[in-house]
């Protein structure tokens, strides 16, 4: 069978930045593969965004390819504050003093022996003891913490190197009782829900509470976006440790392999990646694999043969979409970036059948309704060679059911909903359609058919499988599964 529409089924999300924020570019990206446009609220201005966002809908519109809008917010991601433009050299053996400044300014030498550092970051003094260690700037270098006294943490360097403003801080081993979602993170927010973003990720999450919390407020601004998918971005070894809660809470969950690897080890990050794929897909959630899958394409135009199989790894782990950060935000090559990309998941996926892994949630034993009709309409549209399944969805929620059991032919997903339509990107393998509302399954039907015949005459007289909840438009979970030929 022609199977229609040919494409990738697992989904680029792509980081913009500086390099990717013009018109030409961000068109030749869409045109490239990029699905999702991700927005870092740790960087750039709510003016920047909300161009961005203006910019990212009429391109959408103009490619005809809905473009899913990701806002990235911060959460309680502990930053070095401003340093001299230079930034400052720290030496192995040196003592050094951190210290949460109220105006954030760079205390030059205080005294000839100690260099201030100022920290961007709430009160941590109470969490951290002597013998603690800091690393600064994804870890390129560390300190040894001495002595903790009052606001102030007296710390030894252990590995020396140039550190910039604003660089990260990661505290290996030290569990912070601090706000999981920040008061800049709301002001955040309620942009992002100002601008109608399309789904939410926050950063360092630990406990399922920090997403409740995410939840509620979202509520609170306004109850239409109540439906909004969230991500937890796991990247500290709490949220590993509590997996299972987040994953009841969350929508989906993002494997954040720079942050994880400095707050484990990068050892341990190939078979975390793994062990929150698996969990994720049992429990039928979005996965996303990020962080430098294509690192060296930020100043190359080619990958090295390690990241070209990394980014194939993840995609036979059973991954729904795989991240680019610095290389389509900052790099040289970001259009190439998500064309590489493209390359890599086309071949991966050719070969799933023969090296993939895809764990079903059926081996959780404890599936629903519409997950059930998504293995239904799985196996009749293996078993009777049918052109695609069309899903018809309000919320999105069926996509990702019918997305999850992975089938073999495409998956048309028809909404009558623009914002349900602009976030149908996240989901692997589903093309969405946006349809006017339909009164009755046989105008649904219609709809199908028209869209079907426009693209490829052929398909007259083959079969499909449409999945929906049943009365039509009562919002019903899926309940309905139809085998139907095309014309008939
Ligand atoms: C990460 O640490 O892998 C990550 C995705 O986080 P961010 O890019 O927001 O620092």
């Amino acid at each position: 069978m022609n199977s229609f529409p040919v494409g990738k089924n697992t989904k680029i999300i792509a980081t913009l930045g500086p390099s990717s924020s013009d018109k030409k570019t961000l068109t030749k990206m869409i045109q490239a593969g990029m699905d999702v446009a991700r927005l870092n609220f740790s960087h750039g201005t709510h003016d920047d965004h909300a161009k961005l966002i203006e910019m990212v809908r009429k391109l959408s519109l103009d490619e005809k390819k809905p473009i899913t809008i990701l806002q990235d917010l911060q959460g309680p991601k502990l930053r070095v504050g401003n340093l001299p433009e230079s930034g400052i050299h720290l030496q192995a053996h040196q003592l050094i003093r951190l210290k949460r400044l109220p105006d954030d300014r760079f205390l030059s030498q205080t005294d000839s022996k100690e260099l201030t550092i100022p920290l961007d970051i709430p009160d941590v003094t109470k969490d951290i003891n002597a013998g603690s260690r800091i690393l600064l700037d994804d870890g390129h270098m560390e300190l040894l913490v001495e002595k903790v006294k009052n606001d102030e943490i007296d710390a030894i360097v252990i590995i020396g190197g140039t550190l910039f403003s604003h660089k990260g801080v990661n505290l290996p081993g030290t569990s912070l009782n601090i706000p999981g979602f920040t008061e800049k993170d709301k002001a955040d927010l309620e942009f992002g829900l100002k601008h109608q973003v399309d789904a939410i990720a926050l950063s360092f999450v630990r406990t399922a509470q920090d997403i409740i919390k995410v939840r509620d407020f979202i509520f609170q601004q306004s109850s239409f976006n109540q439906d909004l998918p969230i991500i937890a971005k796991l990247e500290l070894p709490d949220a590993i440790h509590n997996l299972e809660e987040i994953l009841v809470v969350a929508d989906g969950v993002m494997v954040a392999r720079g942050d994880l690897a400095v707050e484990t080890s990068p050892s341990s990050v190939p078979i975390i990646q793994k062990e929150i794929i698996l969990s994720a897909n049992r429990k039928a959630k979005l996965v996303i694999t990020a962080t430098q899958m294509l690192d060296s394409m930020i100043e190359n135009p080619r990958p090295t043969r390690a990241e070209a199989s990394d980014v194939a790894n993840a995609i036979l782990d059973g991954t729904d979409m795989v991240m680019l950060s610095g290389e389509t935000a900052i790099g040289c090559y970001p259009v190439e970036s998500i064309t590489m990309m493209s390359s890599i998941i086309l071949e991966a996926e050719a070969h799933f059948k023969e090296w993939g892994h895809i764990y079903s949630p059926v081996s959780e034993g404890n599936i629903d309704d519409p997950m059930a009709m998504s293995f239904a309409a799985r196996e009749i549209a293996q078993d009777r060679k049918v052109a695609a399944i069309a899903v018809f969805t309000q919320t999105g929620k069926s996509a990702i059911f019918i997305s999850k059991v992975r089938p073999e032919v495409p998956i048309l997903a028809f909404t009558p909903v623009e914002r349900t339509y602009q976030r149908l990107s996240l989901y692997w393998g589903i093309h969405p359609y946006l349809m006017p509302f339909s009164k009755s399954l046989e105008e649904m039907i219609s709809h199908v058919e028209k869209v079907l015949l426009t693209h490829n005459s052929d398909f007259s007289g083959k079969k499909v499988v449409i999945i929906s909840g049943f009365p039509i438009n009562a919002m019903r979970p899926t309940n309905l599964a139809l085998l139907h030929t095309i014309g008939q």
